[in-house]
């Protein structure tokens, strides 16, 4: 599982870039330089990153000139937007997408011990959001469930 921090995540954050940039190319949009650099930041681990810890981590690693907040705030829309990266509300934060090109996810389970962002496809959960939906005459547009617990590799070190 994607969540659990044994893992090799070299090799989760190759493949995001490698899924990115087929995504991109297939759809005939511009990873750009920056683009690439912040959707790699936002993919430092499976914990969702503030703006301002991408915007820190970018004036660190990059040896980049500053650069402005604003283009840093297009540039996470355009990774949300591209469904490469997903805004966390309940954390004002972001995370990597793990499978961007299949389907889309329902739900986000967040873990508050080691803040572990992991999404699953429940098509339960879908169908329950739209048949509500339905009955308020809701359009959904993008839906997400977001929900805070405790992952089962924090459960497990409990004792
Ligand atoms: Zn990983
Ligand atoms: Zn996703
Ligand atoms: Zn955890």
């Amino acid at each position: 599982m994607s969540s659990s921090k044994h893992h090799d995540h070299k090799r989760c954050v190759t493949s995001a870039l490698e899924n990115a940039a087929a995504i991109c190319s297939s759809r005939g949009l511009r990873l750009t330089p920056l683009r690439r650099q912040i959707l790699e930041l936002v993919w430092h681990s499976h914990r969702p990153l503030g703006a301002y810890s991408l915007m820190e981590m970018l004036a660190e690693h990059s040896g980049r000139k500053l650069v402005a907040p604003p283009t840093v705030y297009r540039t996470l829309d355009f990774l949300v937007e591209h469904g490469l990266i997903h805004r966390v509300h309940t954390l004002n934060a972001f995370v990597g997408c793990s499978h961007p090109a299949g389907p889309h996810s329902d739900v986000l389970f967040i873990c508050r011990e080691c803040q572990t962002a992991s999404e699953v496809h429940s098509p339960q959960v879908y169908k329950a959001i739209h048949i509500c939906a339905a009955e308020q005459q809701f359009k959904v547009v993008q839906q997400m469930l977001e929900v805070v617990g405790i992952c089962a590799g924090c459960a497990a070190r409990k004792p």
